[in-house]
């Protein structure tokens, strides 16, 4: 499907949700439980939306420290998918490569999880680890980056926090990588 030059069409395309819908009531803030350190919480973003400031709300901290949880969505009484623009200015982040270098870490650790599912159906949790602090490494050599998960993994493993063996095996893993295949998903 050919993308819309209007970004802000493109993100109600993505979100397929209507940005001027929003009334800036504030609600979606007042539930988000990462609203607190947002540099643009979701009432703000949701405003730099509206006006078209796409690059900028896309440049965000803010949307790579979103959990996906959807309470705004949910509490939205405009209904309007405030959680589906959190991924539009997201894909679109990734697209433009405006992601920012605070950000770098947490899109490492999210590819990371993607690559293991993958590859098994679902995560193994030490692999994936290993997988994210290997990349990571090598692309900052940020040595106590390393230092720090190698002192906190084996507490989570003492813990049943993490564990080296997937819990019940993906059947279908075949059906898993169709998924994947057909997002077009780079890892
Ligand atoms: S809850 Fe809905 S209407 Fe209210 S500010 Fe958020 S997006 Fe806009
Ligand atoms: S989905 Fe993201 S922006 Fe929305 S409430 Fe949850 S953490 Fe906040």
């Amino acid at each position: 499907m050919e993308k819309p030059n209007d970004p802000r069409a493109r993100v109600e395309e993505l979100a397929q949700t209507k940005l001027s819908d929003c009334y800036q009531c504030g609600k979606c803030t007042a539930g988000c439980p990462r609203g607190a350190d947002m540099d643009l919480p979701p009432t703000r973003m949701m405003r730099a939306a509206q006006l078209g400031q796409i690059e900028e709300a896309s440049k965000a901290d803010s949307i790579w420290r979103c959990l996906s949880c959807l309470t705004c969505s949910a509490r939205c009484p405009k209904s309007v998918n405030v959680s589906g623009v959190v991924d539009a200015l997201r894909q679109i982040a990734v697209e433009t490569n405006s992601v920012s270098p605070k950000s770098a870490k947490i899109i490492g650790f999210q590819k990371a999880f993607l690559r293991n599912v993958r590859r098994n159906g679902r995560t193994n949790e030490v692999e994936m680890a290993s997988d994210f602090e290997i990349r990571y490494f090598f692309r900052r050599f940020d040595v106590m980056n390393v230092v720090n998960t190698g002192l906190l993994g084996p507490k989570m493993i003492a813990r049943g926090k993490m564990h080296f063996a997937i819990g019940s095996p993906v059947k279908d893993k075949a059906l898993v990588k169709r998924i994947f295949d057909k997002c077009k998903v780079e890892l």
